[in-house]
């Protein structure tokens, strides 16, 4: 897979876009990039964090501002798990999906499973003409899956401790009386 899109510097990308190249923008796009290459996709308030460290005070409006131009330009991807936070990234064009956790949000890319969109065709689409098909694959991420694990385990053992409690002092009997019938 290309690593084209993020090759690019982000003043070339923004002009590409016709977009107004503003030390934010470039701001939100090298540090989208950034976190891209360690596979992070990144929450606005994030995000507003490390803009600020760069760029001193900057609202979290203003980089709210910047990720909607870019991302109506085509330049930044949102992601919009239900229930979890937007996340950005720059990874754009390629029609990859996500893996993301149910416990702690982790969000990962997928290869696109064809090469191209929409990658899967609807049983039916109703006179649609489809383009995309966005995939979110929901699950648990290696360490929540193994925090589970080991927390079914516990449970598992407590209940045996519990079990083993019980047979020490056993419940008393029902006892039950024959009446007549
Ligand atoms: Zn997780
Ligand atoms: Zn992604």
């Amino acid at each position: 897979m290309s690593d084209g899109y993020m090759s690019d510097s982000a003043t070339t990308r923004l002009r590409a876009v016709g977009l107004r190249v503003t030390k934010p923008r470039i701001a939100v796009l090298e540090l989208l990039d950034t976190a891209g290459s360690s596979h992070e996709h990144v929450t606005v308030a994030d995000l507003a964090d490390r803009v600020r460290n760069r760029l001193g005070s900057v609202s979290t409006q203003a980089v709210y501002d910047c990720l909607e131009a870019l991302t109506s330009a085509g330049i930044v991807r949102r992601i919009e798990p239900a229930g979890h936070p937007t996340r950005y990234e720059t990874r754009v064009g390629d029609n990859h999906h996500h893996l993301i956790c149910r416990a702690c949000g982790l969000t990962t890319d997928v290869d696109c499973a064809v090469g191209a969109a929409p990658c899967l065709e609807p049983s039916s689409h109703a006179g649609y003409v489809v383009d995309e098909a966005e995939v979110i694959f929901w699950g648990l991420c290696p360490t929540c899956a193994a925090d589970r694990r080991a927390a079914d385990r516990r449970a598992a053992e407590r209940g045996a401790a519990d079990r083993g409690a019980a047979e020490g002092h056993p419940e008393p009997q029902p006892t039950y009386t024959k009446g007549q019938p």
